[in-house]
């Protein structure tokens, strides 16, 4: 049986200047290796869950296990991939992406043997002396990527990470993610505004009710793995897609 790796049991948040619950009585359970997307209206509490799971943010009544263990201090149980890359621009990819090691305490040169050994899996082979500057906003986020699975922890939260790059771009971006969930054998969380992404990413969606709401929908794939992009035509999906814009339609007031 699938081991549960990211539970919310009965969690109620709000931000202290702001008694309104952002969250109310949620329960949310992840299982080991499942790719999970949040879609939602903007200020639904999508980047709530993540500051929540992180511990930057504790909840005001229930509890959140990682792994099984109820801790404030999660952030070192996570990855976190923000939206915009965050590399920094005076470092190399190399020295970008060895800084989690670094950070763990692992001899500088070490660290980078350990990046320079993945660099080719990661399609940056023969990038490592470039600055960020100098690279596509694909390559930039598969730096990032690297990063965030050097943090070496089991769950990785991607917030929106494709959704500054062109639409060609972001497909083989997402084509390029599946095969390294895969790979890795990852448990991800993934935010995104594009139904499209989450259907095509996700084993389930949780679609965000209006704030306060007390249940966060809970939408299940009917697709196999290996995907292709051309299955979001199939009729079912077509259907599925219709049925997440027209509920998130209803929920944004204008
Ligand atoms: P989303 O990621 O879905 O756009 P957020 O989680 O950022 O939504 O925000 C949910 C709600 O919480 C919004 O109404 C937002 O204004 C409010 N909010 C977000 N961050 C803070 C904060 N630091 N302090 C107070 N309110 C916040």
């Amino acid at each position: 049986m699938n081991k549960s790796v990211l539970e919310f049991n009965k969690v109620t948040f709000h931000y202290r200047q702001n008694p309104e619950p952002i969250l109310n009585q949620i329960h949310l359970h992840i299982q080991e290796g499942e790719f999970v997307s949040i879609i939602g209206p903007s200020g639904s509490g999508k980047s709530t869950i993540f500051r929540l799971i992180t511990g930057l943010e504790q909840p005001s009544e229930g509890t959140i296990l990682v792994n099984g263990e109820n801790i404030d201090n999660r952030l070192g149980s996570v990855g976190y991939m923000p939206q915009q890359d965050l590399l920094m621009p005076w470092r190399t990819v190399l020295e970008n992406a060895s800084l989690p090691l670094e950070i763990k305490g692992i001899r500088k040169e070490e660290a980078q043997t350990r990046v320079i050994e993945l660099l080719d899996a990661f399609g940056l082979q023969g990038q490592e002396n470039e600055l960020p500057g100098n690279l596509s906003g694909g390559m930039k986020q598969r730096v990032s990527f690297l990063r965030t699975i050097l943090s070496g922890s089991n769950i990785l939260l991607l917030d929106e990470p494709f959704s500054a790059l062109d639409a060609i771009t972001r497909l083989t971006m997402q084509e390029w993610l599946l095969e390294q969930w895969q790979k890795w054998k990852k448990t991800i969380l993934f935010i995104t505004h594009d139904v499209d992404e989450a259907l095509f990413l996700s084993d389930r969606i949780f679609v965000l009710q209006q704030v306060t709401e007390a249940s966060i929908q809970e939408v299940k794939i009917p697709l196999g793995r290996p995907r292709k992009l051309r299955d979001l035509s199939k009729a079912e999906i077509v259907m599925l897609k219709e049925q997440l814009i027209d509920q998130l339609r209803s929920k944004v007031s204008i």
